[in-house]
């Protein structure tokens, strides 16, 4: 079971750091301190960035926190640098570029979502009226090469209606749609409309899991480790997702390649299990 309290987190992740730590021989000279697994009650939403494309957080920026977390999200930062998530490509409606992006990249590689943003944008379509008034069978088409077109059409239709009448849509409204789960709508709360909810994805599960840092596969239960843990921030949840896809992408694969890896030393993956 996943920790859901703070102390059964503190205890969860005191034992895994005494694994991690036995394992890699880290101390605090290492960079990755005796984990003191702070729930980092920091920093309300006001004044949190807006933009949506260029988030930079500077290794280091979270000096109180001490947490495995944070020394992770620096490793990888210093690693791969910012990702500038989301990223925007028709600057005319950057929210709803954002949603639509959400919901065509479901079940589909980034690659595939771009295409069919790239016909929308062509055809001048970043616009909710737009999409609304647009035949089915024309949508259809632009968005084709996102796969899953008829279900996409549909959902991007119906989710469109809701953004229309919904300027500042709750979690709870967003999973009630049509085709809308919990990682599309934490992605569309968070990268859209800047709410600090940490959004979990295959690979979060895959990387953190070999890690040895979760057991849990649940959704809420994975998104409240991170949100128990990190400071409530929303410029970091974005960077830090942005960042864990590009570690699973360039290392982290279904077959790991764990000698270039920057976490490759506090990693509990065994390669020969
Ligand atoms: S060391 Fe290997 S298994 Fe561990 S996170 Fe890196 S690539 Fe994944």
């Amino acid at each position: 079971m996943l920790i859901d309290q703070g102390p059964v987190a503190q205890l969860t992740l005191s034992a895994t750091h005494k694994a991690l730590t036995e394992k890699s021989g880290m101390d605090r000279a290492s960079g990755f301190g005796p984990l003191i697994f702070a729930c980092a009650k920091s920093a309300d939403e006001n004044g949190e960035e807006t933009r949506r494309s260029r988030v930079q957080i500077p290794p280091g920026s979270y000096s109180k926190s001490d947490s495995m977390l944070l020394k992770i999200y620096e490793s990888l930062l210093k690693h791969f640098g910012p990702q500038h998530w989301w990223p925007i490509n028709d600057k005319t409606n950057p929210t709803y570029e954002i949603c639509v992006g959400a919901i065509l990249t479901q079940n589909t590689a980034w690659a595939n979502v771009e295409k069919a943003l790239n016909n929308l944008i062509k055809s001048n379509a970043i616009d909710p009226r737009k999409i609304l008034a647009m035949p089915d069978e024309k949508l259809k088409k632009l968005i084709r090469p996102a796969g899953f077109f008829n279900q996409k059409a549909e959902r991007l239709k119906a989710f469109t209606r809701f953004f229309l009448t919904n300027p500042k849509p709750t979690r709870e409204q967003l999973l009630a749609l049509k085709g809308i789960g919990p990682e599309t709508a934490d992605s569309i709360l968070l990268y859209a409309f800047n709410k600090p909810y940490f959004v979990i994805d295959a690979y979060t599960k895959r990387v953190f899991s070999r890690l040895g840092l979760i057991k849990e596969t649940q959704y809420e239960e994975l998104q409240k480790f991170f949100e128990q843990n990190l400071p409530k921030k929303v410029s970091l949840y974005k960077e830090y997702h942005a960042l864990i896809v590009e570690l699973a992408k360039k290392y982290c694969g279904k077959i790991p390649r764990c000698d270039k890896c920057p976490l490759k030393n506090i990693c509990k993956y065994d390669l020969n299990s």
